[in-house]
């Protein structure tokens, strides 16, 4: 069902002028594959423009150093012959940036996700690939030599995807594309800096705040906790700096799922889910028309309350442990 590298690598021979779009709520992988491949289309001679609809997020704008993704306003008038989405599992997750297609499918759509069913005229989409920026890497490859600045970028998306070398995910082609990079003169150190030690006192004030609302459930194989609007705004903070918190409870000793609920200030609340070994957490997403990998999941959920969001998700995600463990024991 999903096409080829070499398919992919035709159509961007045939292309002059290309847009990569990634999805909102940014994450590094998302970032390293849009900024990547406009750096490697580039270097092979095209026009390149990159664009996220949620440009403008501080974490956007500090792994982006050398400032390459756009917002959807600067590129109303970029006229191109080639869209390509990134890390993107569905129209939907591309934002405002759907604008910019004015109701044409991409032409190529390139990631990893599980729950992808290909909404592009070639769709590359192997969950096999610990991030897309993998698959970014692939294509650089073929087409360029690397060089310090492009290396950095998509070791970004490998590191970040991966939780840092952590995760199930992680396979020999992981380190193998890691170790290459690095080689090709990626500071790891800096990625880390960047991503790992940039939390600002309110972050971890509005840490301690959702900790207050942490449940435990399922024989503490499920953890779930919360932020409203106001708690958000009560630290300081904007939704930009509510992406770690997710990893806090998933770090609990004996869960298998963590949920963390966020109220945005427009008042939808984005649900993030993750597991660790057992429970297909887009699975659960999928029933609230969000999707995701079977390890880290998410949906959204516009003018939601967040009471009954609450109770919803967690009565299905206590069913999912129950029957995953019932099976195994
Ligand atoms: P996060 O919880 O960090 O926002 O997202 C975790 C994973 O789930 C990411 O890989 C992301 O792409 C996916 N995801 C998050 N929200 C949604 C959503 O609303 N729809 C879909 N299809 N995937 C989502
Ligand atoms: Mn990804």
């Amino acid at each position: 069902m999903f096409d080829t590298l070499d398919q992919v690598i035709d159509r961007i021979g045939e292309g002059k002028r290309f847009l990569v779009i990634g999805h909102i709520r940014p994450d590094g992988d998302d970032i390293s594959s849009v900024a990547s491949l406009v750096m490697i289309l580039r270097k092979a001679g095209k026009t390149a423009e990159g664009c996220i609809a949620d440009a403008g997020s501080p974490f956007l704008e500090r792994l982006d150093r050398n400032g390459i993704i756009k917002d959807v306003d600067a590129l109303h008038d970029y006229a191109y012959d080639t869209a390509i989405t990134v890390d993107a599992s569905e129209l939907v997750r591309i934002g405002d940036a759907a604008e910019l297609l004015e109701g044409r499918p991409p032409d190529i759509t390139l990631d990893h996700h599980k729950s992808n069913l290909g909404f592009g005229k070639i769709n590359v989409c192997d969950p096999a690939y610990a991030a897309t920026a993998m698959i970014v890497y692939e294509l650089g490859e073929r087409l360029v030599d690397f060089d310090p600045d492009l290396a950095e970028m998509l070791l970004l998306g490998i590191a970040t995807d991966t939780g840092f070398f952590r995760y199930a995910s992680v396979d020999e082609r992981v380190f193998a594309y890691a170790a290459r990079l690095v080689r090709e003169g990626a500071n790891m150190g800096r990625i880390t800096e960047a991503v790992l030690e940039h939390r600002t006192l309110n972050e971890i004030r509005l840490t301690t705040a959702m900790l207050d609302t942490l449940r435990l459930s399922a024989d503490g194989r499920l953890a779930t906790a919360y932020v409203t609007a106001e708690m958000i705004e009560g630290a300081g903070c904007t939704d930009d700096d509510t992406s770690g918190l997710i990893g806090e409870i998933r770090s609990i000793a004996g869960v298998e799922v963590a949920i963390m609920f966020i109220e945005s200030s427009e008042g939808s609340v984005h649900v993030s889910l993750r597991s660790k070994q057992t429970v297909d957490v887009s699975e659960i997403a999928l029933q609230f028309n969000g999707g995701g990998h079977a390890r880290a999941a998410g949906c959204s959920c516009a003018g939601g309350k967040l009471g009954n969001l609450m109770k919803e998700v967690t009565a299905v995600a206590q069913n999912a442990i129950g029957a995953a463990f019932a099976t195994r024991s």
